[in-house]
């Protein structure tokens, strides 16, 4: 990689915009001190102050001397930072219009306004973090439960990378053997010998890349959660359902940030398990939507959700409505869940067991009564069993995701090459690629507009 960074001192608010009580105006750079120097008052003197202290003072205008703001100021001096840059943090306490004035005036003092994850990207410049780590820091940004968080501190951790890098070593250390084979044909078996081992090792290394592609669905689901529609004819309880769903602190508010998607997303947190209910015409609650749009536009709409949530009345029959709407969703992700069993049955359960196949699920939203048992059907269908692994390493990310299936396809083409018995020098070159493409993930062999279109992704300040 060939980059040229320009270490200018950069800042930000990097907190993010709201009513916090304190926010945060980041600085980084090799002047990071000296500028907060010149607008910082205190007792003591930011340039000699040991490195990671924090210190009390006022934020002071220098050409007229006004306060500011009452703030307290970190200094983390490099390389012990997250940008491996002189660092000064400045929690600012006055709100948001007081903390622009705190930036505005180190601004005027010559630092630079960083540009969205721009504190990230020098992280990984300076090689602070790979690439897949400043992923994970836009993760951990969106997490919207705890395991979407769990996992996107683990690939922080280098989880992904460590496991990558291990596989690009015994690419490389393979590649290093066939040529030693090569340049030493002496022996009778030579040929054969390498064949056998590019097709061992690619077996090997093929197969633990398709295991880290199967936990992709789940990373995803957790990154991004699992869109979610509730359908049923009207008075079944849809909305009763989705407020109890939202109720309390299972709602889930988040603003996607650098997005410029203009549904609103609700998420809720059902035992780890994001459910996003998309907010738009005739996903979250379709009344009569076989009748608005007929069946089959509807079966389309509806197979774009990832799970549907199909209530009826238990409490009356059966009507055609509800029978559309069993056929519409065959096959699909679905819970049947029979609402309202608080009340007399009216509802022919014989009749209703030879339209579906599966396990119906009776639920009382007013009496909160089965609601464990859903929820908990809900996590198994995703998580086998609705747990996590803890220290799994899940891939999440659309562009690891990409590269890792490129990869297992270059392995692909090595053992089918060997098997028709092709050249071992053009083996040779589908294994170096899936390095090249393992090389991607972590940054090692990426473009520079690559690089600059992922941290632009990042929220401001980051
Ligand atoms: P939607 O039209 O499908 O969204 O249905 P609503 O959620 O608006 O509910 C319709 C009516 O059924 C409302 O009066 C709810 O209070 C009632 N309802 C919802 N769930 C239950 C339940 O579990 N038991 C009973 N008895 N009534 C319910
Ligand atoms: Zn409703």
């Amino acid at each position: 990689m060939n980059i040229t960074s320009e270490f200018d001192t950069i800042a930000a608010i990097s907190t993010p915009p709201g009513e916090g009580a304190i926010s945060i105006v980041r600085l980084s750079g090799d002047e990071a001190l000296e500028i907060a120097q010149k607008v910082f008052k205190t007792s003591k003197d930011l340039m000699t102050v040991p490195t990671h202290t924090i210190h009390y003072g006022h934020i002071k205008d220098p050409k007229n001397d006004k306060v500011i703001d009452e703030v307290m100021v970190s200094v983390m001096r490099e390389p012990r930072t997250f940008t491996r840059e002189n660092v000064v943090e400045i929690n600012c306490h006055g709100g948001i219009v007081v903390t622009n004035q705190v930036l505005q005036l180190l601004l005027r003092q010559g630092a630079r306004l960083a540009e969205p994850g721009e504190f990230t990207k020098r992280a990984f410049l300076n090689g602070r973090v790979d690439l897949s780590q400043a992923e994970a820091v836009m993760d951990i940004i969106r997490a919207k439960t705890d395991k979407a968080m769990h996992v996107a501190l683990t690939q922080l951790d280098g989880n992904l990378s460590t496991l990558i890098q291990s596989l690009r070593q015994e690419i490389l250390e393979t590649l290093a053997q066939v040529e030693v084979n090569i340049d030493y044909p002496e022996y009778d078996d030579v040929e054969e010998m390498t064949a056998k081992l590019l097709l061992e090792k690619s077996e090997t290394v093929k197969q633990q890349i398709h295991h880290l592609l199967k936990t992709a669905k789940q990373g995803k689901i957790l990154r991004e959660g699992l869109s979610t529609a509730i359908i049923g004819r009207p008075n079944v309880g849809k909305s009763s359902l989705l407020n109890y769903l939202l109720k309390e602190d299972k709602a889930i508010v988040t603003d996607v940030a650098g997005t410029t998607r203009d549904v609103i997303e609700e998420y809720v947190n059902v035992r780890g398990v994001p459910l996003k209910l998309v907010d738009t015409a005739g996903i979250r609650e379709t009344e009569d939507i076989v009748e608005k749009i007929g069946v089959e536009r509807s079966r389309k709409a509806l197979a774009e959700a990832d799970l549907i949530l199909l209530v009826l009345n238990q409490s009356e029959p059966l009507t055609e409505a509800d029978k559309d709407l069993l056929k519409v969703t065959e096959g699909m992700k679905r819970i049947i869940l029979l609402n309202k069993t608080d009340l007399v049955s009216q509802l022919d359960l014989s009749e209703l067991e030879e339209l579906v196949s599966e396990e119906v699920f009776a639920i009382s939203v007013h009496k909160s009564q089965g609601m464990e048992q859903l929820e908990q059907r809900i996590a198994d269908l995703f998580f086998d069993g609705g747990t996590v692994e803890k220290d799994a390493t899940y891939v999440s990310n659309n562009r690891h995701i990409a590269l890792l299936e490129q990869a297992e396809l270059a392995l692909e083409e090595v053992v089918m090459g060997i098997e028709s018995g092709m050249p071992v020098d053009l083996v040779q070159i589908d294994m170096t690629r899936c390095w090249d493409l393992l090389g991607e993930v972590i940054g090692d062999s990426v473009q520079d507009e690559l690089i600059t279109q992922l941290f632009s992704q990042f929220c401001l300040g980051k």
